[in-house]
């Protein structure tokens, strides 16, 4: 959401935009390989380098980032080493599963540029990482 509010000048870098939302760099660092990836972010490196939303970026359903970075799993592991006994007549693993589906339903139609509509993307704009002069 910050790199869908860049406004030209010197690109955000990984270390500024993870001081910008107050998240460590770290996990920023591996946010932002995984948004690589899915070919959402395009990183440059050197002088006037930094971070880049792409055409897809701007335009991905805000659903299928979620999949894709979440994943499907059931949010309850009924199976696994220890299996639960009612795994297969459990009404609440389905109430579970529909509720996960509708979750994500919900944000299908929401694309990242809608995120940044007002009141939010002028508060993304004002989230630099950087120092002032
Ligand atoms: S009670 Fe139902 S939802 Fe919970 S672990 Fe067992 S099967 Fe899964």
């Amino acid at each position: 959401m910050r790199l869908a509010v860049f406004e030209g000048g010197t690109p955000l870098t990984t270390r500024e935009v993870a001081e910008a939302v107050n998240v460590p760099y770290a996990h920023m660092a591996k946010v932002i390989t995984r948004l690589q990836h899915l070919g959402v972010v395009e990183a440059r490196r050197g002088r006037g380098g930094g971070l880049e939303l792409t055409g897809l970026g701007r335009t991905a359903s805000v659903g299928w980032l979620v999949r894709e970075l979440e994943g499907e799993d059931e949010v309850v592991t009924c199976e696994g080493d220890t299996p639960c006994p009612l795994r297969g007549a459990c009404r609440l693993r389905g109430a579970l599963r529909e509720a996960q589906e509708a979750f994500h339903r919900a944000l299908d139609p929401l694309t990242v540029a809608d995120l940044v509509t007002a009141p939010t993307g002028p508060v993304l704009v004002g989230l630099t990482g950087r120092r002032p002069d």
